[in-house]
Order: C-alpha cells, then sequence, then structure tokens
C-alpha cells in the first residue's frame, strides 16, 4: 500500500519525556519551541493536530531537586502535579508567540473505557479542533491510581487517535526508529524503515531495545501502541523528536524513522470497532424521512424522526436504527438514554432543553458515532 503521509489530516503527536525534559535537567523550551513552530505551519496548511506531552513526572522531579525518580506512587503523583504545571506553562510560552490558544486535557484509563465519558472526551477534543486550538493531552498522573493508569503515553496516545479517528500518529522519541537490533551493542543493527502495524515480530525485535530512563514506555510499548492505533485505520511513524524539522519533513514525504503501516480503511475500522465491542442495548424506530436523511444524506439521527424506542439503554450505548419496513439500517452510539429518548422522540431538536431541562447533543445519534450496516 502506498501511504501518503501528506494526505493524513489529522494527527496525533506524541513527545516523550526525555525529549521534553533534555534528559531529566527540566523542561527544554528550545525543543519545544522547535516542535510548535512547526505544528503551528502545519496548523495553517489544515492539519489538525492534537499533542500527547509526557514529561509531567520528569519535569516534577527536576523542579522539586529530587535526584532520582521515586518508586512510590504517591511521590510520582505528586511530581507529576508539580511538573505539569510547568509543562503545559512551556507549551502555552511557545504558542503565545503566535497567538495560537492552546488546552490541556488530562485522562485516565476510566475516561476512555466508559462508555459515557468516552463520548464526552471526545466530543470535547473534536470541538476544541474546530475552534482551532491546539490540545495538549497527558495522562492524570496526579489522581490515577495503579488499576486506572495507562502507565505510559505511548500506550495513550495510541487510544486518543482511536477516540478522535486520528489518520496518523507520530511518536517522537530520543531514538532514531525501531531497530531489528539494540543498536548499543550491534554493530550490525538496522533501522526497519516500514513494517504493517501489527507484524508478530516487531513486538519480539522492540522487546530487548532500550527506553529511556525517564519515561515509563520503550520501543514495545511504541510497537504496541502502532497496533492500536491500526484499530481505527491509523498509521504511526516511530521518529527522532531531535531530528531538525521533523515534522515538517515527514509531511513532505521525506522517509525518517519507522513507519508502521495500518492494513484498513478507517472506515471499515470504525465498524469493526462497533460490531466488535458493543452489544446492541436497544432500537429506535425511524420515520421515512430521517431513514432517507440517514441513507442518501450522510446526516445525523435527530429525535425529530424517531417513532418508537424500544429496551433500556444509557447514553454512549450502542442501538440499531431500524426504517418504517422493519429493516435494521444502522447502527450508532447514542446521546440520550431510552427514558430521555422517549420523552424527546418527535420533537426539534431546539426543544429539548424545554423537555429535559438540559441538553446534551442535538443529534440523537451524531454522523461521527453512526455506521450504516
Ligand atoms: N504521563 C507521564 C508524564 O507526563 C509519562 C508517561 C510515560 O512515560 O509515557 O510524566
Amino acid at each position: 500500500m502506498k501511504i501518503k503521509i501528506a494526505e493524513c489530516k489529522r494527527m496525533v503527536v506524541k513527545v516523550g519525556s526525555s525529549l521534553v525534559t533534555d534528559e531529566g535537567r527540566g523542561l527544554h523550551q528550545a525543543a519545544i519551541d522547535q516542535w510548535i513552530d512547526q505544528i503551528v505551519i502545519l496548523k495553517k496548511k489544515g492539519y489538525e493536530i492534537i499533542i500527547v506531552s509526557s514529561g509531567a513526572v520528569a519535569a516534577g522531579i527536576s523542579r522539586l531537586k529530587w535526584s532520582s525518580k521515586p518508586q512510590a506512587l504517591p511521590e510520582l503523583q505528586a511530581a507529576a502535579s508539580v511538573g505539569q504545571v510547568g509543562l503545559v506553562e512551556s507549551y502555552e510560552k511557545a504558542f503565545r508567540k503566535y497567538r495560537v490558544n492552546t488546552s490541556q486535557i488530562l485522562l485516565t484509563h476510566e475516561d476512555l473505557a466508559n462508555r459515557t465519558r468516552y463520548l464526552n472526551a471526545r466530543a470535547t477534543i473534536k470541538t476544541l479542533l474546530r475552534l482551532g486550538i491546539i490540545p495538549i493531552v497527558n495522562e492524570n498522573d496526579s489522581v490515577a491510581t495503579s488499576e486506572i493508569r495507562f502507565g505510559d503515553n505511548d500506550t495513550l496516545a495510541a487510544l486518543v487517535t482511536n477516540l478522535i479517528e486520528a489518520n496518523l500518529l507520530i511518536i517522537l522519541t530520543d531514538q532514531d526508529g525501531l531497530y531489528n537490533l539494540d543498536p548499543r551493542t550491534n554493530k550490525d543493527a538496522q533501522l526497519v524503515k516500514t513494517a504493517k502495524a501489527g507484524d508478530d515480530r516487531l513486538e519480539k525485535m522492540a522487546s530487548g531495545l532500550p527506553g529511556s530512563h525517564l519515561g515509563s514506555g520503550g520501543m514495545i510499548t511504541k510497537v504496541i501502541a502502532a497496533k492500536r492505533a491500526a484499530r481505527s485505520g491509523a498509521h504511526t511513524i516511530i521518529a527522532s523528536g531531535r531530528e531538525k524539522n521533523i515534522l515538517a519533513r515527514l509531511v513532505t514525504e521525506e522517509k525518517i524513522g519507522t513507519l508502521l503501516v495500518a492494513d484498513k480503511i478507517p472506515l471499515d475500522a470504525k465498524r469493526q470497532w462497533l460490531a466488535d465491542h458493543l452489544n446492541i442495548q436497544g432500537r429506535v424506530y425511524l420515520d421515512q424521512g430521517a431513514t432517507i436523511a440517514l441513507l442518501k444524506e450522510g446526516k445525523s439521527l435527530l429525535p425529530i424522526g424517531v417513532r418508537k424506542v424500544d429496551g433500556n439503554f444509557s447514553r454512549g450505548d450502542l442501538i440499531a436504527c431500524i426504517d418504517p419496513l422493519n429493516k435494521e439500517i444502522a447502527r450508532g452510539l447514542v446521546n440520550y438514554s431510552s427514558d430521555e429518548t422517549n420523552k424527546i422522540l418527535n420533537n426539534p431538536s431546539k426543544k429539548i432543553k424545554q423537555i429535559l431541562g438540559y441538553i446534551a447533543e442535538d443529534e440523537l445519534i451524531h454522523r461521527d458515532n453512526l455506521v450504516l450496516t
């Protein structure tokens, strides 16, 4: 498959701790400035970019003048809490020159595993992108207990890639990419230029390779992240964040680092995700207008097009859409519970607030969360 990086219009850029903090010496403003200079240019060219940045713990350790990374979780969390302030401040500073706004999003595993919060996080990030803001995501280290931790930001970056259906995940690290052997001990080690994301051999290759002493991942978490990103159709590039103009050069198709190719097109991936991960919790019966809007016009499902509700579902559940001939035509993640849907069906969206006293979304199922069956 011929991959055109320039056509990957929505991308997640993940930056590792050792890059952001100059190997633990403290926040590396010059490096952050350099990435942001490139990101602002890409944004002007129409790319949508989300940054997943590590470095909170490492920056905290350096601000607290600790000599090494602590082992105990509360100390790591305290360090993250101190460091996160400096981390976003550094990004803010870099963006301010260009009068581009940035925002901070801190996530835990629970936020993405719980479907309601999943929809909320997704709606927020998509809105930020629409407003031209470049969000900066990190794990919510200071509250995450071990069960709800991602543990490493490579995993977090892959899940964010799935969440907003980005086309590309760029993992910037302090190495040139994935090597077939450990380059520290093998003169013959060769950079893997391209491979299929999810190829089992990559995990074997990566498992012996070093990570930095500051981050929590290594090559193995990056290779697994690429496999995850590929589930929603995104390709991954692992490359050195120290290469000059790295992002701009990747987008002009320069071959740098390791490209791990997704073999599914995004729409199929989404269909599969909906099919694999969720059971149908209910049905809504549509009128002719809504059926045509979904099938022919590529529109979202509005409450006004629904005649009847069947089943007991909550916001974020998967439900089926049934046409007037009793045939399932689509499936999607619903924005309102079955009780709420029963109250607002047959009504224009502008009346939702009046009926329920609040409004989550105008759509019952947003087009982005819907697939035709
Ligand atoms: N969330 C952690 C931090 O910002 C880093 C996790 C990782 O090393 O990937 O310090």
